[in-house]
């Protein structure tokens, strides 16, 4: 019983990696720098696609898909940054696979792309098993989760390339240890560095649009 069930998981992971790899080569063949924004459900995923996209197509082109079981309400929030902006509705799917985020760049320009955000089902847990061809991790997490996130899921922070902080204007009011949160993600993922950042105040935003911009300088563009 047990093996079988392995069996299958190893068939749709081996599916899913198929077509990750036809994702990384239409982003290449694009020179699109793709990222999969990954958190809990309420972390400020969306929140930040807005003013990530506000403020960075007025120097390149960004490009959303966006995942959720139900409603379109996260597209609707981004369109209204200007950006093009595919939403995937998954059913009950807590993540999105590179299946999912392959039919979605049918609907997108990736011609004229040079960031494509995926922003993932909000979940901790499977979408640090699900490749979809992206070529840098984030994870988001904010001042009203808690701060052993870090220990709980290690995965996914393990996998991150940066990892965010956000709502950092409620720390006044809630007990979120931040120099404990800081420690537990220097256990967990040394590598990556950290930006700490309120979207409702845009404090701190700076440094993560200057990151976004230097990896994508430094995949595809010239220095900006
Ligand atoms: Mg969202
Ligand atoms: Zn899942």
């Amino acid at each position: 019983m047990t093996t079988k069930v392995i069996t299958i998981d190893t068939q749709i992971l081996k599916k899913n990696e198929i077509a990750a790899s036809e994702n990384r080569e239409l982003f290449k063949k694009h020179k699109v720098l793709a990222i999969n924004l990954l958190s809990s459900p309420g972390s400020g995923k969306t929140a930040l696609l807005v003013h990530t996209c506000s403020v960075l197509k007025e120097k390149i082109n960004v490009s959303v898909t966006v995942g959720d079981l139900q409603t379109e309400a996260d597209a609707l929030r981004i369109a209204r940054a200007g950006v093009p902006v595919v939403q995937i509705n998954t059913g009950t799917a807590c993540h999105l696979d590179a299946h999912m985020v392959q039919q979605s760049l049918k609907s997108l320009p990736l011609e004229q792309t040079d960031i494509l955000f995926i922003e993932n089902v909000g979940n901790l847990v499977c979408p640090a098993t699900f490749d979809v061809g992206e070529h840098l991790k984030v994870v988001l997490l904010s001042v009203a989760e808690g701060e052993e996130k870090p220990l709980k899921y290690p995965p996914i922070f393990q996998h991150a390339d940066c990892v965010c902080i956000n709502k950092t204007d409620l720390l006044p009011h809630v007990d979120f240890n931040l120099n404990q949160c800081r420690d537990n993600l220097q256990r967990i993922c040394p590598h990556a560095p950290v930006f700490e950042f309120s979207c409702k105040t845009g404090e701190g935003l700076s440094t993560w649009y200057n990151w976004l911009l230097n990896k994508w300088a430094a995949a595809f563009g010239e220095a900006c």
